[in-house]
């Protein structure tokens, strides 16, 4: 047998290529963040996660190139032996201050974060339990760990401690959550599931991808909550509101120490170029000096939200700026994304086996750089595919 004959036999995104149904891999000519450029076409973005509009900010566009004329264009090796900055450094401890943890160690992306903490921590007769929304990031950390992994429904806290009393006492046990989930737009309860994790001695992990620059001020879902104390480490990454590349945890310093040294996607990876470092630097400063753009950020989502409502859409239970829209089945998905595409208006349609298979949904993100005309020419696009699709009357 062949080892490449599942390639030549692979047709399903050739089907959808050739039926001009196929959303993946779209190349942007041209971004100045809300507006793309796709095949000379200028459409409205509304799929980033680009949540501050800082991508194209002049400051961090600056900070970019100055750092790329100090220090060059990589670091050609990991952190654990050459590729050390400074400015690596000076990020770790800003870091650690902005979500209010002892230490903070960043990565060269958020996916190699979850690899590498969860698969250093979760040793053999350790158990790591996850939501079973968390991102493929996760599952994939949990995959690679020596240790077990168990799974409780979506934000079912009585699963949870279902799964938690299943477990021997003498395990060391780390639960997994995302803090906003990156589909549903939903939270994770922090406030009620630390008392269960409490009571049964398990430690606390917390992506915050979705959830920095967008929660809590900007801080994240701890912050959100105030329960800063009690998430034992908090997982960011830069791709998102950051305006940049890479990613970090923060937690106690013995903790992170432990990390740094078992972690085998920061110890056997490049580490982030100094471009990448800056454009985070910049942007945390702006964050912090310039809190209205979280604001702004809200305010335009919840212009959204309420037009979404109006006009007649189940949006699940997002309560963020991640808001996905009900369409149902995988074809009625593709559908309602390539009309609102021909339309102008960028999407992510997500279907099975990401969401169940009459969930299909298109998945829309907001930015603080959204204009208010943006998000009603946005409205009126989508009003028009769900009343031609018969999602709303
Ligand atoms: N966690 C979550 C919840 C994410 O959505 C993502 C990115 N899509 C990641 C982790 C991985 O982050 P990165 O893009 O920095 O690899």
């Amino acid at each position: 047998m062949d080892i490449f004959t599942k390639c030549s036999e692979y047709t399903e995104a050739r089907i959808a290529q050739a039926a001009g149904l196929y959303p993946f891999f779209l190349p942007l000519e041209d971004t100045e963040g809300t507006e793309v450029v796709i095949d000379g076409r200028r459409i409205l973005m509304i799929g980033s996660n680009n949540y501050l509009g800082l991508t194209t900010d002049p400051r961090v566009r600056q900070a970019s190139i100055d750092a790329v004329h100090r220090y060059g264009t990589s670091c050609t090796g990991s952190r654990f032996l050459n590729g050390t900055l400074r400015l690596h450094k000076e990020l770790e401890a800003r870091l650690a201050d902005f979500v209010a943890k002892e230490s903070a160690l960043v990565f060269s992306t958020g996916y190699q974060v979850n690899l590498g903490v969860i698969s250093g921590l979760v040793e053999r007769d350790d158990v790591v339990v996850c939501d079973k929304d968390d991102h493929a990031s996760i599952v994939d950390g949990c995959m690679l760990a020596l240790g077990e992994m168990r799974r409780f429904a979506h934000n079912d806290l009585e699963h949870l401690e279902r799964v938690l009393k299943g477990i021997d006492s003498k395990s060391g046990t780390m639960v997994v959550v995302d803090g906003v989930y990156s589909m549903g737009g939903d939270l994770a309860p922090l406030p009620e599931m630390i008392p269960i994790l409490k009571k049964y001695g398990a430690r606390l992990m917390v992506d915050d991808a979705h959830s920095l620059g967008v929660m809590g001020g900007g801080r994240g879902t701890a912050a959100h909550f105030g329960v800063t104390g009690d998430v034992d480490l908090i997982m960011g990454t830069f791709s998102k509101s950051f305006a940049s590349l890479g990613g970090f945890i923060a937690g106690a310093e013995d903790v992170i120490h432990y990390i740094q040294h078992h972690a085998r996607s920061l110890i056997f990876s490049a580490s982030m170029p100094a471009s990448n470092v800056a454009a985070v630097l910049a942007a945390l400063d702006i964050m912090e000096a310039e809190p209205e753009r979280v604001q702004r950020l809200w305010q335009v989502t919840e212009r959204m939200r309420a037009g979404l409502k109006a006009l007649g859409f189940d949006m699940g239970p997002s309560v963020t700026p991640i808001i996905p829209i009900i369409v149902g089945d995988r074809e009625r998905t593709l559908i309602a994304w390539k009309m609102c595409f021909e339309a102008g208006l960028y999407t992510n349609p997500v279907f099975a086996p990401a969401v169940p298979p009459d969930r299909g949904l298109l998945r829309t993100s907001y930015m603080a750089t959204h204009t208010d005309d943006q998000i009603d020419r946005a409205l009126n696009i989508l009003g028009e595919v769900g009343r031609e699709l018969g999602l709303i009357a």
